[in-house]
């Protein structure tokens, strides 16, 4: 029985994911987010060989790999998908899922604890890639290339219990709290006549609106209801699809033309969602709170 209902989950799971992925191409970056990587041709190819080639062979392998290390930045103050745990190490959903495509690419995953707004000149330099729930953007792909989408997302916008904000509109002239480079930062920025805070570190940001600082918080959906949680009754996380906010998507950001890696991490990452992996890690990190 629960076999069964875990087999059923997993289902689920990965429909919405194909899901995800497919309506993220069509929306926001046709050519790129799902489609645009190396991804089909690699299928092409395994499909038409007799046995996949496990992700470790599945490409050339990239020259950031050749060391036997895969140096990851990530922004550990966005959880639940990456927070400092209580043995101070970084933990948390994307972190899982990074050290089990190391384990398929058969490296050691070293993570990297920086700013969010370093990480994109971080790649190729200071670090390989970078896992931080990073939605692809137009702008990003300027300087990075992006594994295929990993997760769905929207930005929330979190509000001090009672507040009447509820529309676009409302949010005019308010003081928004964001997290600095995030595309949640990029939206406040649109806001005619608001006022924005740029923190780095999220809960920061919602800490000044429990203490009546700002009006609101502009942050993506799970971290947001994390904070919900985490500021029971101060505070209540809002869809922002209520504020016309477009769905984004989660991905692996990578050094821009090194397509060997694109295709080695975007081979593992389907290992992981064919053999069940990603989805238990959705139910372990995120389901879970
Ligand atoms: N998804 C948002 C972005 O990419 C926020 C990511 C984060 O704060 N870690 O900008």
């Amino acid at each position: 029985m629960k076999k069964l209902m875990a087999a059923m989950m997993a289902a689920v799971l990965s429909m919405s994911l194909l899901t995800a992925c497919g309506s993220a191409a069509e929306e926001t970056a046709p050519a790129e987010t799902a489609t645009e990587t190396t991804e089909e041709t690699t299928t092409a190819e395994l499909t038409t060989e007799e046995e996949a080639a496990p992700a470790e062979e599945a490409a050339a392998e990239s020259s950031a790999l050749a060391d036997g290390v895969l140096n990851v930045g990530t922004n550990a103050e966005f959880p639940p998908f990456e927070y400092v745990n209580d043995n101070g190490e970084p933990d948390g959903f994307d972190i899982a899922l990074i050290k089990a495509i190391g384990e398929k690419l058969g490296v050691e995953v070293q993570v990297d604890n920086m700013e969010f707004a370093s990480l994109i000149s971080s790649i190729g330099s200071k670090i390989d890639v970078s896992i931080a729930g990073m939605t692809v953007t137009d702008e990003r792909k300027e300087s990075v290339d992006f594994s295929n989408s990993y997760y769905n997302a929207v930005q929330y916008v979190i509000l001090p219990e009672g507040s009447e904000i509820a529309t676009a509109d409302d949010l005019k002239g308010k003081a928004i709290g964001v997290q600095l480079g995030t595309t949640g930062d990029f939206i406040a920025e649109e806001i005619e006549d608001a006022t924005t805070s740029q923190y780095n570190k999220a809960v920061d940001a919602v800490n000044d609106l429990a203490n009546g600082r700002l009006d609101c918080v502009i942050i993506d959906k799970n971290p947001a209801m994390v904070f919900e949680a985490k500021f029971e009754g101060k505070v209540a996380a809002v869809d922002g699809a209520q504020f016309g906010f477009e769905p984004e998507d989660y991905a692996i950001a990578i050094p821009k033309g090194d397509t060997a890696l694109a295709d080695q991490i975007n081979t593992a990452l389907q290992e992981l969602i064919d053999d069940g992996t990603f989805d238990s890690l959705v139910s372990q990190y995120i389901e879970e709170n």
